[in-house]
């Protein structure tokens, strides 16, 4: 339902879940957020049924990291609770990822991944990504998702971190809206600029079949074949 994700120098999680207050109003029955740091030793995530301020609850005194990704869930496959919500983390707890939208290959998806003895956490069509992200043999996490998403049939706004590539986050779109916001030496994404209008005027709305990389001081992006895509910034007029 809702994303929102930061990369740069600041606290990450009271950015992020202020991020997510601007998104209540679309609805949503779930939150959760993952972070990380240049320095830190992996991911970091809370998540929970519930409103933002469960999420928040929930929040450990010392949960501090410079980079993340955030989201609302409206369940459309499994029910609410705190296992569905999203990040969805691989067993390892090296990629995590956030989706607004729907996989309609989910259950083939699945049933061919746990032949191949992958262990399922959610009743989520999005952990299918999850897992087809971690299993990839690519070098690069661009990679590793574009072969993932070759495979994935239906509709995605997505934004993947991975603890081994932890200088940058990798979003997609695909029938559900994601939105970058460039900022100096930070950049931010979400899946509406209500999100980010508090931090940045300077927007690059994602078509679909497209993608970005964001580290806090570049953003590039590309299609989802990975051919360079051009993407200029726009100056958003807004009221908050
Ligand atoms: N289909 C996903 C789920 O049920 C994402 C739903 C959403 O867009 O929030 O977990």
């Amino acid at each position: 339902c809702g994303i929102v994700g930061y990369i740069g120098k600041r606290d990450v999680a009271p950015l992020l879940l202020e991020g997510l207050q601007r998104l209540e109003y679309r609805g949503y029955d779930s939150a959760g957020i993952v972070i990380t740091s240049p320095k830190a030793a992996g991911l970091k995530m809370v998540k929970a049924k519930g409103r933002v301020r469960d999420l928040e609850a929930r929040v450990p005194k010392r949960f501090t990291g410079t980079t993340g990704i955030a989201h609302t869930r409206w369940a459309t496959h499994g029910a609410p609770s705190d296992i569905n919500s999203h990040p969805h983390l691989d067993p390892e707890n090296k990629v995590a990822v956030v989706h607004n939208g729907i996989v309609d290959n989910a259950q083939e998806l699945r049933a061919k991944l746990e032949a191949d003895g992958v262990v399922f956490a959610s009743e989520t069509d999005t952990e299918v990504i999850t897992h087809l992200i971690a299993r990839s043999q690519a070098t690069s996490l661009e990679e590793k998702v574009r072969e993932a998403l070759k495979v994935i049939e239906g509709t995605y706004g997505i934004a993947v971190m991975h603890a081994d590539f932890n200088d940058r986050i990798v979003v997609a779109r695909n029938g559900s809206p994601v939105v970058l916001g460039i900022g100096e030496k930070e950049m931010f994404v979400a899946s509406d600029v209500a999100a980010l209008i508090a931090h940045t005027r300077q927007v690059v709305t994602l078509d679909d079949g497209e993608m970005a990389t964001l580290k806090a001081d570049d953003f590039r992006t590309y299609t989802t074949s990975g051919a360079t895509t051009t993407a200029t910034p726009e100056t958003v007029e807004w009221e908050a």
